[in-house]
């Protein structure tokens, strides 16, 4: 293993959360920069399938690769609790990720226990592999959407960048039949990394945009990024989200549409023709952090304020040391409080030289 990666276990030594007593347990919260608390992240795997050659190098997560013994994993009744507790704090969308979520043995059942929780947008993030097999038992569970990630729609390059010889076939059945179970729209998203797949970027827009009378995908086409240490990122792999538009709208003219809603990741541009629309995510180029309200709870339930950390905060130690909602809850508060978080609008060479988590451990 490579010394510059930080292994999922030292995580450990994430920092012990503070309790501050009687601070507000519920309610709204914003930080420093006057960001509210709205999205959750939740890995609930560190490990995949997959050894996508940006996330996962094999070089890195071989065979002997420590990841972590099922009791430091959060059970799905602590995810659950800390979730209730969350959305009393204003957290209205939760996203399961991992490594590979599929792979967490009976997910459905942390679905439906998710899914209970009111007013509450239940997504998903997979790399497709299983959900020809289990996206109509994810739906009945009560998950409402998927995101799928596809690097490459030629079969050579896809499985050069899972590094596992997976077919690009079983991800393209697994989105129809996500589809098929209801679980759209579906996005579909694809990392862009110069040399290695920017001649997918074409086929990708063409293949997933819309047939007239027909709901296309949604494709989210991503600036790679320096999350972790061990995919070894260097900044002139990186294609400008610029660059993806200006080549797609020469094909397909795109216009420019606003967000979604505030805080919205994915910049939206519309096909002219009424094609639908893509979206380009770029945390390089054009930071975002001004409106971020994200937050994410790793693996083994240390919670991260920000995507490119290199310290969590020892959720799990609070769970199980028989600390009341109220308690909880107010420390959340606190340290969502004290955020301050902007590494997007600062990368530097010293930034990307920090030792920083790993993207499979605290999710995407
Ligand atoms: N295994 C699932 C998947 O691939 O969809 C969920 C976890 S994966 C870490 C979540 C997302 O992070 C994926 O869409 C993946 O492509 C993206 N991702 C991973 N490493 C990245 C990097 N260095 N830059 C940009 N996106 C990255
Ligand atoms: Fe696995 Fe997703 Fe990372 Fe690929 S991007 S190695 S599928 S966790
Ligand atoms: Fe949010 Fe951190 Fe990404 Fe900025 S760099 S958008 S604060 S996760």
């Amino acid at each position: 293993m490579n010394d510059r990666v930080i292994p999922v276990r030292d995580a450990r030594r994430a920092a012990p959360i503070r309790t501050p007593g009687l601070g507000a347990a519920v309610g709204p919260v914003a930080d420093r920069r006057g960001r509210q608390m709205r999205d959750l992240r939740i890995s609930i795997t560190d490990r995949c399938n997959f050894r996508c050659t940006y996330c996962m190098p094999k070089t890195v997560f071989g065979r002997d690769y420590p990841f972590l013994p099922r009791d430091e994993l959060l059970s799905f009744e602590e995810i659950a609790r800390i979730a209730r507790i969350f959305v009393a704090h204003g957290v209205s969308k939760i996203r399961l990720t991992g490594g590979e979520p599929l792979l967490r043995r009976n997910i459905e059942r942390l679905i439906e226990m998710l899914a209970a929780i009111p007013d509450l947008e239940l997504t998903l993030t997979t790399n497709g592999s299983l959900l020809a097999r289990k996206s109509r038992s994810l739906r009945d569970a009560g998950l409402q959407r998927v995101t799928v990630s596809l690097d490459a729609l030629d079969d050579l390059t896809f499985r050069k960048m899972n590094d596992v010889d997976f077919p690009v076939a079983q991800v393209l059945d697994g989105i129809a039949a996500a589809e098929a179970a209801g679980l759209g729209p579906i996005k579909v998203n694809m990392v862009v990394k110069r040399g290695t797949n920017d001649h997918a970027i074409l086929p990708m827009a063409r293949h997933f945009r819309a047939a007239p009378t027909q709901r296309g995908h949604i494709v989210r086409f991503i600036e790679y990024m320096d999350v972790g240490s061990s995919n070894g990122w260097k900044l002139d792999q990186v294609i400008p989200s610029a660059e993806v538009v200006e080549l797609i709208s020469a094909e397909m003219p795109l216009d420019a549409v606003g967000p979604n809603y505030p805080g919205e990741v994915a910049a939206r541009w519309r096909y002219r023709d009424g094609g639908g629309e893509i979206g380009v995510i770029s945390s390089v180029t054009q930071a975002f952090c001004s409106g971020c309200t994200r937050v994410r709870l790793a693996t083994d339930g240390s919670l991260y304020t920000c995507l490119f950390a290199t310290k969590g905060h020892d959720l799990r130690g609070l769970l199980r040391a028989g600390r009341s909602d109220q308690e909880i809850g107010a420390a959340l508060g606190a340290l969502w409080n004290d955020r301050n978080d902007n590494y997007s609008e600062q990368r530097s060479a010293e930034t990307t030289a920090l030792r920083k988590i790993e993207m499979s451990y605290i999710g995407g």
